[in-house]
């Protein structure tokens, strides 16, 4: 099929380039002519395990093609819309510029029959506002809500082999038709016996805002289990191995740490509250402000720690802080806990150096005033305390011995329970960590 794919970011450019690999023949379309031309190239504008690979294999075929000008999308059958939906700046919304004014650029190059997919993480009626007006100024063409749940980090993976696929579509032949078409798209995954849930817009909508709500959900809850063994002198990751042998519980998403951040869970809760409160059932998703709020106070705990542990002031104290990314083999940095701890402690008088293997420099983009450091070595040197607060590999697998020689202190914190306490103290740290003894 020709397809399009209009914002070329995270989610659109590791799906124009799978939509390539599946056999179609795919143009991205983005403003950020930055991403454009590094896209054009064949190289990944940011990092995505596995997407400079993919982009090497599909672009030498001639089936996959970027550009900023949307008139390149006529001739296309069905088109993508994965523009950021952001929150407002100082409010919980969604902020669906993006969105309107992509669609806005489609509308002149659609043709009859074609078929708009939404991918974007939207405010549930937004499909709807979609489709009239596609009735209006577009009459001949088709609009169906497809989320995305692809996972940074493993987004080539998730994409080409989704755990399901959900199409939110208008009732009767459109509706068929639109189904048929998508069929068509995602024939590959389909043949792998992919769950396909066909459903109209506004539960289509909710699916994605209420699986963010979920994880986010269960997230928190370990932490909030994390506070009450810090008061109780438990252990948090032996209290959740043991729940999640529990199969109607399970054990992922219940590590217990410094809390999730990123460009989806922590917009897309605040964007649900925000939107519920509009549709006068702000009730039934309180809770999520609870988790919300549980999940802010795991940073502020971490900056506490430091403090706690460099005898009550942090001021002027060198501080390593390994991590800048919101999560590891992601160098996306929106939303991160390991960045906004680090902040904090610059702004209280700390002397801190960051450092992560991916993400310098969109973090030294975003806080010019924090010391971003290229490598550990020049992170960790000198260093009174060592903060892990995102659990790359690497950073997993530190010796504690070979750190030794490195730093000024022998303290760490680890902001993600993945270390060994044992062998840490063992080599005469003091290790201390969210939620244990
Ligand atoms: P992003 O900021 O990385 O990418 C958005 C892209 O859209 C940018 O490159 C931007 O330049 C482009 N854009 C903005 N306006 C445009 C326009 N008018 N025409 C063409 N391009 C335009 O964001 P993202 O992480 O890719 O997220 C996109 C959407 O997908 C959001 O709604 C998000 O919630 C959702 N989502 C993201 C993920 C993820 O893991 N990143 C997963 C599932 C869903």
């Amino acid at each position: 099929m020709k397809i399009s794919v209009i914002g070329c970011g995270y989610l659109g450019a590791v799906h124009a380039a799978c939509m390539a690999r599946l056999g179609h023949e795919v143009v991205g379309v983005d403003v950020d002519e930055a991403k454009i031309a590094a896209l054009a190239e064949g190289r990944a504008p940011f990092f995505e395990p596995g997407l400079p690979e993919l982009l090497g294999e599909v672009s030498g075929t001639g089936a996959l093609r970027f550009t900023t000008d949307m008139a390149e999308v006529a001739g296309s059958q069905v088109h993508f819309v994965c523009v950021g939906t952001p929150q407002r700046r100082g409010e919980y919304a969604a902020d669906l510029r993006y969105v309107e004014s992509a669609v806005d650029a489609l509308i002149p190059h659609l043709r009859d029959g074609d078929l708009v997919v939404g991918k974007s993480t939207v405010p549930v009626g937004t499909a709807a506002g979609i489709a009239e007006r596609l009735g209006r100024e577009a009459p001949g063409v088709s609009l169906a809500w497809n989320p995305e749940f692809l996972r940074e980090g493993f987004a080539v993976k998730d994409t080409l082999h989704p755990d399901r696929l959900v199409y939110g579509v208008p009732g009767g032949e459109a509706g068929e038709l639109a189904v048929a078409q998508l069929d068509e798209v995602y024939a590959g995954p389909l043949s792998e016996h992919t769950p396909r849930v066909v459903t109209d817009y506004p539960t289509a909508e909710l699916v994605k805002v209420a699986a963010n709500s979920f994880l986010a959900t269960k997230i928190s809850f370990i932490n909030a289990m994390a506070e009450l063994c810090e008061e109780t002198g438990a252990d948090v990751t032996r209290l959740a191995d043991a729940i999640g042998y529990d199969d109607r519980i399970g054990r992922k998403f219940l590590n217990a740490g410094l809390g999730f951040g990123g460009g989806c869970l922590p917009k897309d809760i605040r964007a649900f509250m925000a939107r519920a409160g509009e549709l006068g059932a702000d009730q039934a998703v309180a809770f999520l402000k609870e988790i919300d709020a549980i999940n802010t106070r795991r940073r502020v705990r971490m900056v506490d720690l430091a403090r706690e542990v460099l005898d009550g002031s942090i001021v002027g104290k060198r501080i390593a802080v390994l991590g800048a990314a919101f999560k590891p083999n992601s160098d996306d940095v929106r939303d991160s806990p390991a960045l906004d701890v680090a902040v904090q402690l610059a702004r209280q008088g700390a002397d801190v150096r960051v450092t992560d293997p991916e993400a310098v420099p969109n973090a030294r983009r975003l806080h010019p005033e924090l010391r971003l450091v290229e490598s550990l070595d020049e992170a960790v040197v000198d260093a009174e305390i060592v903060l892990l607060l995102t659990e790359w590999q690497e950073y997993r697998e530190l010796v504690p011995a070979e750190l030794a020689e490195k730093v000024a202190g022998l303290r760490i914190l680890d902001g993600r329970n993945v270390l060994d306490p044992v062998a840490w103290r063992a080599a005469g740290w003091t290790y201390r960590a969210l939620g244990r003894p």
